[in-house]
């Protein structure tokens, strides 16, 4: 295990980055520049100053392999803990890699995947898709969940907005359902950019060619703000979403698809 991996943190005890209790590595790189993003550390591919009350500080190390793996096996006793019910409720817990885009890094990364289910831990990644096949191909061997996000399937408004090509988006999707990936797909819910009457059609259609395990609606609360100014960066503004509009759009969603609908406030 030779490579070094670029991360911003390792939180332990997660119960929200998949099923069970998980340690998250928040890998530090991204492929879009979404405007609501609430992880400003986690886009640039390298480290990055900041001042923070007056104290500097940097975001992001370079990680050895080896010692990303010893990190998260400390954790591996939770890791064996199944939850109670069927689906997703019972699976153990597990690693999950988050970022930024965490997948950009899977070369890199393929090692310490290799080892730890070497180990029989339970994997989940957090993505957005919009990344090379390859990059998609080396994480199908390692990761058993993925959790994807849906954002704006307007090829124009998706490259305007976000700065993703919907065309791989959507090719990488065909990849990971012809490769029967558990999955569960995340949308954020975010005024003015993603919950238009139009792009919610062309959601639930999505979901309904694709019918993932579970979909998770996400209201945005984080805004990141303080890491925002940290890095001499203005906070976005953004236009919340009503609690009835989730509520409505989840009942939509349920009723249209019959996928299991969670509102999810982050
Ligand atoms: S994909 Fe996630 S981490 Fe990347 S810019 Fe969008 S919200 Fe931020």
């Amino acid at each position: 295990m030779g490579d070094r991996i670029l991360i911003t943190n390792i939180q332990r005890f997660s119960l929200h980055d998949g099923p069970g209790i998980r340690t998250t590595v928040f890998c530090k790189g991204c492929s879009l520049r979404c405007p609501w993003c609430a992880n400003p550390e986690n886009l640039e591919p390298y480290p990055e100053e900041y001042i923070k009350d007056g104290r500097p500080g940097k975001y992001g190390r370079y990680l050895p392999c080896e010692e990303l793996f010893d990190e998260v096996m400390k954790d591996e006793i939770f890791y064996r803990q199944r939850g109670q019910g069927t689906g997703l409720e019972a699976l153990p817990g597990g690693v999950a890699f988050s970022g930024g885009e965490s997948l950009l890094q899977a070369d890199r990364l393929e090692p310490v995947w290799r080892e730890l289910k070497e180990k029989d831990v339970h994997l989940c990644a957090e993505t957005c898709l919009f990344l090379p096949v390859d990059m998609l191909a080396l994480a199908l061997r390692y990761i058993d969940l993925f959790y994807v996000d849906i954002k704006i399937l307007d090829a124009e408004r998706c490259k305007n907005i976000i700065h993703g090509d919907l065309k791989q988006y959507l090719t990488n999707i065909d990849i990971l359902f012809r490769e029967s990936k558990q999955t569960v797909f995340r949308i954020p819910v975010i005024g003015a950019y993603t919950d238009d009457e139009k792009n919610c059609r062309r959601i639930i259609d999505l979901l309904k060619k694709y019918k993932p395990l579970k979909v998770d609606l996400m209201k945005e609360h984080n805004l990141g703000q303080s890491k925002y100014l940290s890095l001499g960066k203005e906070p976005p503004e953004l236009h919340m979403v009503t609690d009835a509009f989730m509520e409505r759009y989840k009942r939509d969603i349920e009723e249209t698809t019959g996928i299991p609908t969670e509102i999810c406030r982050v």
